[in-house]
């Protein structure tokens, strides 16, 4: 997916512009499960394409002056997106702040696209040609709030996004790493790199800086995502904690397979679990992999609880598998990548509708479905209707009748007997007519 970032002074709209892309397509995505933060990206699809929309006037920094928040939320769009919307107020006209924001932007590479937020129709003497001297082109004109324009701005930020690499390498599998700060990623990323010693190639990422890092293993192959991303540290935004979030997005978005990293000599926090929410709503597989196991004292008893810890503060994330590793004295490395294969394997994985209903019936024989708003769940037959995300529909006598827990049941009998481990799936109960 490419990345559109929004970028302008205070003021000029760049919220309501994001709002009102995202809202094209009716899917902000709400905080849900406990997963609560300012949101500064969203998905956004126009026409044929599928972007991501960046929003960096939420991205602040704490008691530095105005001018440094500007400058560095241009740097970020510059670094992070494909293409920049560099956005106006129409009221204002351009101020010394919106030059200021300009002559950075003639910094970057990446193609601009100017547009004049907060534009009155009705005006006779609107043009947009005095904007043209800030050199862009000529700007769209546009009112988010009403909606204005909005769909010809998306037009040109269409046909000014580069195409799309994509990374048709069935056989390798994207790995992105993530996790909050500390926990041990670059740490695990150098103890997979070390102990292989088979790098193939960092590939010098051409639209964006990130830096990914492909390695083979066992004759399979693997990319592991934004490498640079974990080495590179010390800047002005690696800082800024929602730039990180951004990378972190943008790293889960591509990714086929996700390891979330947590570190098991510490309590798990907030920032913990909005960073797996990102996997949630992204709707990746993932593995929760709980670092710095050397130590952890009394490791026996140990695992249970920590296991139990993670499961309660993950509640969204039922799906996903637990492992318990060292980066340090390279503990369970080798198992993570049995479980990035067995997970690759079922995203490919069809089950086949006799044996699925086989499943199903014996799933029901051990464990009736409950009464539930007034009768009982009968499942006549179901089949995988979708490989990737698996996707099942059940044909029902009432889909009224399916209790929560039930369909746990059954998501769990189904991950359990076919190996969906780590994978997130779609459970869809219909009426049999
Ligand atoms: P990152 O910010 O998530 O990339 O974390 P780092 O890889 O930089 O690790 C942070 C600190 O934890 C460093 O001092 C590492 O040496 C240490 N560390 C990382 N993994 C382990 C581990 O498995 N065991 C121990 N004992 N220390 C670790």
């Amino acid at each position: 997916k490419g990345i559109v970032a929004i970028v302008g002074r205070p003021n000029t709209g760049k919220s309501s512009l994001f709002n009102r892309i995202i809202r094209e397509k009716k899917s902000i995505v709400e905080d849900k499960n406990g997963v609560t933060r300012d949101r500064i990206y969203g998905n956004a699809e126009w026409l044929t394409r599928q972007f991501i929309v960046i929003d960096t006037g939420g991205i602040t920094l704490q008691d530095e002056p105005f001018a440094k928040e500007i400058k560095a939320q241009a740097e970020i769009a510059m670094q992070e997106a494909d293409e920049i919307i560099f956005l106006l107020d129409y009221k204002q006209g351009i101020t010394p702040d919106d030059e200021a924001v300009a002559r950075l932007l003639y910094k970057s590479d990446k193609p601009v696209v100017l547009a004049v937020n907060k534009y009155d129709r009705q005006d006779p003497n609107a043009s947009p040609y005095e904007y043209m001297s800030l050199g862009f082109g000529e700007p769209v004109m546009i009112s988010s709030t009403h909606g204005i324009g909005v769909g010809d701005l998306l037009d040109k930020v269409i046909h000014e996004m580069p195409p799309i690499e994509e990374d048709a390498d069935e056989n390798n599998t994207r790995v992105a790493i993530i996790g909050k700060p500390n926990v041990g990623k670059s740490s695990l990323v150098n103890s997979i790199l070390g102990e292989d010693r088979m790098i193939v190639s960092d590939i010098a990422g051409t639209t964006r800086d990130s830096v990914d890092t492909k390695i083979k293993r066992d004759g399979k192959d693997y990319t592991l995502i934004d490498t640079a991303g974990l080495r590179k540290k010390g800047k002005i935004y690696e800082n800024v904690e929602k730039y990180s979030y951004l990378r972190t997005v943008s790293a889960v978005n591509s990714a086929d397979v996700v390891v979330l990293v947590l570190d098991m000599t510490k309590k798990i926090t907030d920032q913990d679990t909005n960073i797996g929410g990102i996997a949630f709503e992204e709707r990746k597989p993932i593995i929760i992999v709980g670092n710095k196991w050397d130590l952890v004292p009394d490791k026996e008893k140990a695992i249970g609880e920590k296991t139990e810890e993670i499961r309660a503060y993950f509640k969204y994330l039922q799906y996903a598998q637990i492992l318990f590793t060292s980066a340090h004295d390279k503990t369970r490395v080798y198992k993570l990548f049995d479980d990035i294969d067995n997970i690759k394997a079922a995203l490919n994985r069809k089950i086949k509708t006799s044996v699925l209903n086989e499943v199903l019936n014996r799933a029901q024989l051990l464990n009736p479905a409950p009464k539930h708003n007034g009768g009982r769940l009968k499942i006549y037959y179901a089949s995988q209707v979708q490989a990737y995300l698996p996707t099942f529909v059940f044909f029902v006598n009432n889909p009224d009748y399916v209790h929560f827990s039930y369909k746990r049941y059954l998501e769990n009998q189904i991950r359990q007997q076919f190996g969906f481990e780590g994978v997130p799936m779609n459970l869809i109960f219909r009426e049999r007519k």
